[in-house]
């Protein structure tokens, strides 16, 4: 129970995309207790390329988020989850392609500047960390999730037994370039049929040019014979939802998490994308009883699409290395 003449500390979550950057600032209930973080304060800004430009931008954002409290609210650490390779001991970043950064020593340049401890994640994680809160109202503390991110990309962000777990060299959950899909495209990683050149947003952009967001549409004129390019629609849904169902089957069977959470801009689409992956699942069941015992359908959960979950997840993330906590 919380002790009223010592109220909670506050934790500020910041999340970095290709766009635009958003912020929180979240009150979470002690740790060992159940219960969802509570946002206090959202703010978002443009991001602009370059590594100078992207500390300017948190450190404005953080101001803003700031000057949104009480004058006695206490703020107590700064957690950021961004796109490119976190080296989360040093919190310095390499390679965030779409800023066209570098590298760039964010947590340290953040923490000079606000005066607060800086810890930084990467996106993915950080957005498993928030969305398995949320999802799982609270109760995280010994679960095993999967929180599989269709985004630009495909990955994984994996907690096991309520810790992150980052493997040896910050790959674990990098299942997007696991090289099986059929068509064999190129992926961006060099190699041929990695599972992201189907079963992401950005191959759903590039399969299917007419619309945008283009997974609603393609479902929308797959189950309707009477459209123009019906047959098209088909071929490409079950291109992409084989690739994810591909990655549904690989976490099962390498994390065997209690909830598989679908995350990312292509999550948006709602309840039409998880009936198509279900549709899809049970397909393959229904030719393997092993595949049947893995109950993978009731394993599946929609990240909440209205909250900022990466924000809220960094957040989350920074209270886990804050001694004071
Ligand atoms: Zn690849």
């Amino acid at each position: 129970m919380a002790d009223s003449t010592n109220p909670p500390p506050l934790l500020i979550g910041v999340d970095v995309g290709g766009t635009k950057i958003a912020g929180v600032v979240v009150e979470t209930p002690p740790p060992g207790t159940d219960g969802e973080p509570r946002v206090l304060a959202e703010a978002t800004r443009p991001a602009r390329k370059g590594a100078d430009a992207l500390i300017d931008d948190v450190v404005a954002l953080v101001g803003t988020l700031t000057d949104a409290l009480p004058a006695d609210a206490h703020v107590c650490a700064i957690g950021i989850g961004t796109p490119g390779t976190v080296d989360e001991a040093t919190g310095n970043v390499r390679d965030i392609a779409n800023l066209a950064i570098d590298q760039v020593p964010l947590a340290s340049a953040v923490h000079a500047r606000c005066g607060l401890p800086t810890s930084v994640e990467n996106d993915v994680n950080a957005a498993a960390v928030g969305a398995a809160r949320l999802v799982e109202d609270g109760d995280t503390a010994d679960e095993t999730i999967a929180f599989l991110n269709l985004g630009t990309g495909l990955a994984a962000g994996i907690i096991r037994d309520g810790v992150l777990d980052r493997g040896s060299s910050n790959t674990v959950g990098e299942i997007g370039h696991i090289p099986v899909e059929p068509h064999r495209w190129r992926c961006a990683c060099g190699q041929h049929g990695c599972l992201e050149t189907a079963g992401s947003g950005g191959a759903a952009k590039r399969l299917w040019p007419y619309a945008d967001p283009p997974m609603p549409d393609i479902l929308a004129t797959a189950a309707d014979a009477t459209r123009t390019r019906h047959r098209q629609a088909v071929e490409t849904r079950d291109t992409i939802i084989a690739a994810i169902a591909d990655a549904i089957d690989v976490l099962a069977v390498t994390v065997d998490p209690e909830a598989i959470i679908i995350g990312g801009g292509m999550a948006k689409t709602g309840e039409p994308l998880l009936d198509a992956i279900r549709a899809e699942l049970r397909r393959r069941a229904h030719a393997s009883g092993f595949i049947t015992s893995l109950q993978l359908p009731s394993r599946l959960r929609l990240a909440p699409t209205a909250l900022p979950v990466g924000a809220i997840g960094a957040a989350l993330a920074a209270a886990e290395r804050t001694p004071s906590r």
